[in-house]
């Protein structure tokens, strides 16, 4: 796994957010790709968690944030409007005492705007250790960043908790939206989420969105913001201003 970022074997891909109502770009959510040299593309479900036992996150995950700044800059520069780039945050990462200030540090050095940036953290995550990840969180709003909670509605929130959290978006973890047009409970708890979202002033995206029947159930409930394999997988940073000039 060490050798894998050495080796620059490692690549961030990119799957757009668009808003439903038009289907414009809101955002792209940074996805990382392992390119093994035999075994082809690993997907990150399966070498995050051994990156993370290893104790490599740390260096793995601040190669990733320093990479997709400098790409969010460049893009910037040649006038792409491409809205936010999310980046997934390990638990591990959000810990370090001094994350704030490689965040900060990562824009500065990369140009990147603090508001072009988005953290999601899981909703497991943050709420492990509330107490500690509001302070941290906290830091985070103060330099403009974005934070997001992901895989939300698995995590068992506490609702008090969350009024204090210093987060601006909730995403909606895919196996809701997965079952949203079968299955009574995930479209219940969808509607669940998207209501909170809205009572609490925050913004809420759906990911996993794989046909029109999710699209349409999603329009009808009021969220606004969408993901999935209907609009975009994940796709190589050279085809990220191909597919905005096709969906502008
Ligand atoms: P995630 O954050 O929940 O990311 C969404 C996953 O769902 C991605 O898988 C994406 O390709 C996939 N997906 C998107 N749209 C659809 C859809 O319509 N249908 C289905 N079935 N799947 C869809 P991916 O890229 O394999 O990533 C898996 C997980 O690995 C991510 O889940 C995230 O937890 C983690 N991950 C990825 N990149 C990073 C990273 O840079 N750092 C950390 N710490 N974790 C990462
Ligand atoms: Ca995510
Ligand atoms: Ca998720």
């Amino acid at each position: 796994m060490q050798s894998a970022l050495h080796r620059n074997e490692l690549e961030v891909f990119f799957q757009p957010q668009v808003k439903l109502a038009d289907l414009k770009c809101v955002g792209l959510e940074a996805l990382l790709r392992w390119k093994h040299p035999d075994l082809g593309y690993i997907s990150p479900d399966l070498f995050i968690p051994v990156a993370e036992q290893q104790g490599l996150i740390r260096e793995i995950g601040s190669w990733v944030l320093t990479t997709v700044c400098h790409q969010g800059s460049e893009w910037l520069e040649q006038g792409l409007d491409f809205g936010r780039i999310a980046v997934n945050i390990s638990g591990i990462q959000i810990r370090q005492k001094d994350f704030a200030k490689l965040i900060e540090n990562t824009l500065k050095k990369t140009g990147l705007p603090a508001d072009k940036l988005e953290l999601e953290l899981t909703e497991s995550y943050i709420m492990s250790d509330v107490e500690d990840n509001i302070t941290q969180l906290s830091s985070l709003r103060d330099l403009g960043v974005h934070v997001s909670i992901d895989d939300f509605g698995t995590g068992y929130s506490s609702l008090g908790y969350l009024k204090q959290l210093p987060v601006n978006k909730l995403k909606i973890d895919r196996s809701f939206v997965k079952d949203i047009d079968t299955d009574v409970d995930s479209y219940i708890i969808t509607r669940s989420i998207v209501a909170l979202a809205k009572a609490m002033h925050l913004e809420v995206i759906a990911e996993g969105v794989e046909n029109q029947e999710h699209s349409k159930q999603l329009t009808e409930l009021g969220c606004e913001l969408v993901q999935g394999f209907l609009y975009s997988k994940a796709i190589p940073a050279e085809q990220v201003k191909e597919w905005l000039s096709s969906s502008s």
